[in-house]
């Protein structure tokens, strides 16, 4: 098995996407077909849903909530923990994903793109998002802010802007290596991530199968970000 070799004047970005959080036990949408409770996720996870049915909208992060809850960061989450320890400023993580697990296993600084299912904030005002695990199902009350908006969990649906664009395309164009983890490679805009570096940084994937941007990639590494990641980046 080769090593990923980095050294001392390298910039490491990497991207995780629903391939490391699903070797944690969290299921992806896509496992599911898509669906729950028969719903397209778009139609669950959109600020149309929202608008129309908030109780409906909060039934299923509550379910996310629960399930994410009961999920441990698997080896995988570790070795990139480690691995800013080892680089410092010289490591950006960045995750589409929305759960806690690489807090959990000790990273200090995450972009999360897509959110975070352990926050909520107003849909109206600029109050910050704050921390909330709290479980809202079956036509309870929706909580409110103290302007009178409506708190909605700090997700960033379908139709909506992912966060933090402006530092991940700054990291993007000083990062020298580039490795996208469990990423379908098929959502904007993580999935052009490589193609955007591509020229001027080594780019790697991880995660069980060739993804759909293979093609943008010097290397791929088939095989459980759990196994592979502790072997590419030993300690
Ligand atoms: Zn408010």
């Amino acid at each position: 098995m080769p090593k990923l070799i980095i050294s001392s004047a390298d910039r490491v970005f990497v991207l995780t996407g629903a391939g490391i959080s699903a070797e944690s036990g969290i299921p992806t949408f896509r496992d599911a077909g898509g669906l729950w409770r028969n719903y397209r996720i778009e139609e669950v996870a959109s600020p149309l849903a929202w608008r129309g049915d908030p109780h409906f909208v909060w039934d299923f992060y509550s379910m996310r909530r629960k399930a994410a809850s009961a999920a441990k960061p698997n080896p995988g989450h570790f070795a990139l923990a480690s691995l800013e320890q080892a680089l410092h400023d010289r490591f950006f993580l960045c995750t589409q994903n929305v759960d806690n697990l690489h807090e959990l296993a000790g990273s200090q600084c995450v972009a999360h793109m897509h959110g975070e299912l352990f926050k909520s904030r107003c849909d109206s005002c600029s109050r910050p998002p704050f921390p909330d695990t709290s479980i809202h199902e079956s036509q309870g009350e929706i909580p409110l802010c103290p302007c009178g908006g409506k708190i909605r969990p700090h997700i960033c649906w379908f139709g909506e802007v992912p966060f933090h664009l402006e530092q991940i395309f700054a990291e993007l164009e000083v990062c020298t290596v580039f490795i996208a983890i469990g990423t379908s490679g098929s959502v904007e805009p993580a999935a052009s991530f490589a193609t955007h570096v591509s020229g001027r940084a080594k780019t790697f994937y991880v995660g069980p199968e060739a993804p759909a941007n293979h093609s943008s990639f010097d290397d791929c590494f088939l095989g459980k970000a759990g196994e592979l990641l502790p072997i590419l980046f030993p300690h």
